[in-house]
């Protein structure tokens, strides 16, 4: 039977800050999918963070209008109780008024995929805060490039002969400005572009014995959308595991590194990633950036209960070093690599503070005298 994976999510509103969306906010968004269920074989809201995210099953395609639909009009809800309440940020991440057919480019995140069910189809859906699409660049990497983290690469003949990564330009705002890279052909060329998070993001990868996708992942920049810092992206991605793909645990194993991502406080610093149980708060430093993951299966377009994958007594180790990571590079404050570089904080305020600076610089008179003096 052929499914449609669907997440769609937004930061709509929360509570005490930017820590996590309110429990009524959460129920009405809720009630307004449940309401319309006929649509949908099944779905699953959570929340990371102050994102809450609905994860639809459907028999409707990649960018159905009903389904988009549905997930606009529950956020359209969920903003209408988070103002009653006046929780801070309410409706943030819907940055227009009238719905167009599609939520891409209208702030919430989406990632989507379509597929025939295998027998069994095991899937991981993980949701970050206080970070952007390019977080995920270096976990998907080791997960479906490199035996170090993926010895399915090794040991699997049906992964011998690797994946497809479809990596996108984000800052390309005309369209989607997409390349297609082979691992492991290709490894050096895909690293190159993976390196830069702000700029170059995974958008899907397939497995090239079967030509299955196996990853879909959110890409959108709300900069490109609405021209100002509104809010970090918080991206979030879907992932097939088992049989010709990685294992779940192969596809966890780098998120263990808490490896430096963009974001945290005011979306303007550099913070490790930590991954968190489902349902996890934002809290040091508005951060740090966080990722969750619920592991399921999907039969028949109906999903089994959501399973925590870093609901587990190793990920409270990795926990611990991330902390100290998160401790260490904030020590430093505002310097260097602590704060992100000018380029990518050209959205906020510190444009308008840089203008004022920039009109105060002289340039010494002597000196530029010596120079031409010198050059004559
Ligand atoms: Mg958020």
């Amino acid at each position: 039977m052929r499914v449609t994976l669907s997440v769609i999510k937004a930061d709509i509103g929360s509570v005490g800050g930017h820590i996590t969306p309110s429990r009524r906010v959460e129920d009405r968004v809720r009630e307004h999918v449940e309401k319309n269920r006929k649509l949908v074989y099944d779905y699953l809201t959570s929340h990371t963070g102050d994102d809450i995210a609905i994860l639809f099953s459907h028999g409707r395609g990649v960018g159905s209008a009903e389904i988009h639909r549905l997930a606009w009009d529950a956020f359209k809800e969920g903003t209408q109780v988070a103002k009653e309440q006046g929780l801070y940020g309410a409706g943030q991440d819907l940055l227009k008024d009238a719905f167009s057919g599609n939520v891409k480019g209208m702030g919430p995140a989406v990632a989507e995929m379509e597929f025939e069910e295998r027998p069994n189809e095991p899937f991981l859906f993980f949701a970050a805060d206080k970070t952007e699409p390019g977080a995920y660049n270096l976990p998907l990497y080791l997960s479906f490039a490199d035996p170090m983290h993926c010895p399915g690469l090794l040991l699997s003949p049906k992964m011998a002969s690797g994946f497809r990564f479809v990596i996108m330009d984000v800052d390309y705002t005309e369209g989607d400005r997409v390349i297609e890279l082979n691992a492991p052909e290709d490894l050096y060329d895909i690293a190159a572009l993976l390196r830069d998070n702000s700029r170059f993001v995974v958008e899907s990868i397939f497995s090239r014995s079967e030509n299955e996708q196996v990853v879909s992942v959110s890409t959108s920049r709300l900069r490109n959308i609405a021209g100002k810092y509104t809010g970090k992206d918080d991206p979030v991605f879907l992932s097939r595991s088992q049989g010709s793909f990685p294992a779940t645990g192969e596809i966890l194993s780098p998120f263990a590194i808490g490896h430096y991502v963009a974001g945290t406080m005011r979306g303007s610093h550099t913070g490790p990633l930590m991954p968190v149980k489902q349902n996890s708060t934002i809290s040091f430093f508005d951060g740090p950036p966080i990722v969750s993951c619920a592991a399921l299966c999907v039969h028949n377009g109906k999903f089994t209960e959501a399973v925590d994958a870093f609901d587990h007594p190793f990920w409270d180790q990795v926990r611990s070093q991330v902390s100290l990571k998160a401790m260490e590079i904030r020590k430093q404050g505002f310097s260097g690599i602590a704060m992100l570089p000018y380029d990518d904080l050209e959205y906020g305020g510190i444009v308008e503070k840089m203008k004022k600076i920039d009109k105060k610089f002289v340039v010494r008179k002597e000196k530029k005298e010596k120079l031409r003096k010198a050059a004559s």
